[in-house]
């Protein structure tokens, strides 16, 4: 392993941000820099977060004052919301904070920007939908069976404190697979059903339909910590991509 990462957390009084700084902070090759959050006067603190206020921009201007000044070995963690993540990478990109982003919901148009940008300002960036090794493996075997297959609908479900609709993993399911299609010379979309209920955490199923047969690929994501591996995983190579990249699976 390289030297140890500094790390700051977007986001980091929230649901997956505070599960991202317990991680960060369990992992030897890390160091809890500090955090960003909006909500910062009403949530209770997290354990181990040195600092925690309310812009992403402040907390790069503290960091930096303390010292984190080498592009190379130090990332953000942005788990915020769809309104505010395309700003939030903005400011990663043009300060040299190389970013992971997890937040879900980035509008096409806004993900050629931010790709366009990380290649002019020279820092890198990962975007993935899912962290979750199991739900990448989905998406995988449900590009396979779209080879085989020319009939298919997604079902994702989600707890109701979920803002967007359908969830980053369910587009980008459909998407892998209506490109599968395309290839084939098929043009078809694939219909996304979204549930949204209490006591979920993050569910997908993709059934494909064929004579006689169907061939469900589930994937539940039963706690916040699932995501985690692929979390810290990201935080380690991102210094080293080149340009915005999408999806775990290219770093795995
Ligand atoms: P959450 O509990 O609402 O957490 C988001 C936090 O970000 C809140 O504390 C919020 O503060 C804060 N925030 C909002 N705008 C901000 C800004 N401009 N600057 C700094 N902080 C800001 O949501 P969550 O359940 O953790 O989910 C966060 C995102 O991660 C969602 O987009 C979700 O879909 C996505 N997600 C991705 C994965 C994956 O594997 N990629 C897995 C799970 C969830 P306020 O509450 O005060 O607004």
């Amino acid at each position: 392993m390289g030297h140890r990462i500094d790390v700051v957390v977007s986001g980091a009084l929230g649901r997956m941000g505070s599960t991202v700084c317990a991680a960060v902070l369990a992992d030897p090759g890390l160091r809890l820099v500090g955090g960003a959050d909006l909500g910062v006067a009403g949530a209770p603190a997290v354990a181990g977060l040195p600092f925690c206020v309310p812009t992403l921009a402040e907390a790069l201007d503290r960091a930096e004052n303390e010292g984190v000044r080498d592009a190379a070995a130090r990332a953000v963690v942005d788990f915020t919301q769809p309104n505010a993540v395309v700003g939030n990478m903005i400011t990663c990109l043009e300060r040299s904070w190389p970013v992971v982003v997890g937040t879900t919901g980035i509008e096409p148009e806004d993900m050629s920007r931010l790709a366009q940008l990380s290649v002019t300002e020279g820092t890198p960036a990962l975007v993935a939908p899912n962290f979750a090794l199991g739900a990448v493996l989905m998406m995988e075997f449900a590009r396979t069976a779209a080879r085989h297959f020319v009939a298919c609908e997604v079902i994702e479900l989600h707890h109701d404190a979920k803002i967007d609709t359908p969830s980053g993993t369910a587009r980008r399911t459909a998407d892998l697979i209506e490109a599968e299609w395309d290839g084939q010379g098929l043009s078809k979309s694939v219909p996304v059903h979204s549930v949204r209920l209490p006591g979920l955490v993050a569910h997908q199923e993709v059934i494909f339909g064929g004579i006689g047969q169907t061939l469900t690929i589930r994937h539940d994501s039963l706690a916040r910590e699932s995501f985690m591996p692929g979390v810290v995983l990201a935080v380690k190579r991102v210094g080293a991509l080149q340009g915005l990249v999408v999806g775990l699976e290219n770093i795995m």
